[in-house]
């Protein structure tokens, strides 16, 4: 039998870090990276045929659980008619309506193929429509990796942004800000400055791609309030909320509404799609209609929207968030009690089907600065030892936990008592 580490070798040779996206690498664990050969509702199955109880869901997609029966059947059905036309289809207006339907703030709606590319678009149709260059963004917000939203914050806030990566020209950098998540005084006194550049405001509703933190009591609101004093668009990265903190999204959850929504991963029901939305007025801007070019080869792809749609529907049974949220409640409150009854600091926070760890004295954390204060160290461990008793959590601690329905109080079980193992011997190595 091939194992994951010999397999992971072999990528290595061919695949730049053996991996299609950086973070499945366990960059800093002491062990290579699983290799998936199957999953099946809460579970993964490695090619040495190890179950692992799976909290990452292939980064929050499978909020029904992997290899859903009914989003294989759709499809299954619509396989032998083709897989791509590049001409319009009917489901493509079914998914449109859909999203309508469920989101209100979005009117009309455009599909893409990936989370970054719908924030990319979402960002250039704010930039086209207000005919302003600069963005404001939050330090430890991701929104995928194109250009304008790769930049962290200068020294201040006002600074010009700088690159995270080579091979963002400095000089598209310099119209991108990054502020402190939370802190709505910082957005206040940025607007007061250069409120008339703004093109727009781009935020993850609950940020989970620094762990996983809500929003302060009155950010979101506050944020309306600024874009609508100053005319800029104000968009929801709602890649990762969609769909999980609530069927409508955090902004049904929070009851803000932005102007522009980005979606991904629930959305495509595990397929590669993203989708970008908002007024009648601000996407009358997009090509054909508006001048604001966006176009994509396989956008909208037959396979990938009836998975999406199906799965979409299926969020619709009533109390299905509801209950999720009460799997997220259970599972943090039994680790909170296992960590504290072994002497470890570890809090969580959590909103509807998403969640955090924080290995920290800290009793909230609010903004990356925290996050990074917390112990990273403690986390890797606990991540390794979660996974030799069968439970697999995101292999950072910057990334945020996802439940499914498919997970059964059994395998909430199961992680308890495997995080009290693991909790036992944290402080040694
Ligand atoms: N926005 C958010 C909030 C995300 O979490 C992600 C991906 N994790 C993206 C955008 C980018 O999506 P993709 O990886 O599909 O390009």
């Amino acid at each position: 039998m091939t194992t994951s580490a010999e397999l992971f070798e072999q990528a290595c040779r061919y695949i730049p870090g053996g991996v299609n996206s950086p973070v499945r690498a366990f960059k800093g664990m002491d062990r290579a990276p699983r290799f998936i050969e199957r999953a099946q509702g809460a579970y993964l199955f490695d090619v040495e045929d190890n179950r692992y109880v799976d909290y990452v869901g292939s980064w929050g997609p499978m909020i029904t659980g992997h290899a859903d029966p009914e989003v294989l059947d759709a499809v299954r059905k619509r396989l032998d008619d083709g897989l791509s036309f590049g001409t319009p289809t009917a489901i493509e207006t079914t998914m449109a309506e859909l999203i309508c339907e469920l989101l209100p703030t979005i009117e009309m709606v455009r599909m893409v193929n990936s989370g970054t590319e719908a924030t990319m678009s979402a960002v250039r149709l704010a930039r086209g429509y207000t005919g302003r260059d600069k963005i404001v963004k939050f330090e430890g917000n991701y929104h995928g990796h194109t250009d304008s939203l790769l930049v962290k914050a200068g020294s201040g806030a006002l600074t010009h942004g700088e690159p995270s990566s080579p091979g963002i020209p400095a000089s598209l950098a310099e119209h991108t800000v990054t502020l402190s998540y939370n802190d709505l005084e910082a957005v206040e006194a940025c607007f007061e400055e250069i409120g008339d550049q703004i093109a727009g405001i781009i935020v993850e509703p609950v940020a989970g791609n620094m762990n996983c933190i809500p929003p302060a009591p009155d950010f979101l609101k506050g944020l309306r309030r600024i874009c609508n004093e100053y005319g800029s668009v104000l968009i929801f990265d709602e890649v990762m909320t969609g769909f999980r903190v609530a069927l409508g999204g955090a902004q049904a959850h929070y009851g803000v509404m932005p102007d522009l929504t980005c979606l991904g991963k629930i959305v495509g029901g595990g397929m590669p799609v993203g989708a970008f939305g908002g007024s009648r007025e601000i996407m009358s801007w997009i090509s054909p209609l508006g001048p604001v070019y966006q176009a994509g080869t396989l956008a909208g792809n037959p396979l990938a929207m009836a998975a999406g749609v199906t799965l979409l529907n299926k969020l619709r049974e009533p109390g299905f968030h509801d209950a999720l949220a009460q799997r997220v409640d259970t599972l943090c409150a039994g680790l909170e009690a296992r960590a504290e009854a072994a002497g470890v600091d570890m809090i969580t926070q959590r909103v509807g089907g998403m969640f955090g760890l924080f290995f920290t004295h800290q009793t909230r954390v609010d903004n990356f600065a925290q996050v990074t204060a917390c112990d990273a160290e403690m986390f890797r461990r606990f991540f390794s030892r979660m996974l030799d008793q069968g439970v697999y959590l995101a292999p950072s601690p910057f990334e945020a936990g996802f439940m499914s329905s498919a997970h059964s109080p059994e395998d909430i079980q199961k992680t308890l008592d495997g995080a009290e193992k693991a909790f036992d011997t944290l402080g040694r190595t």
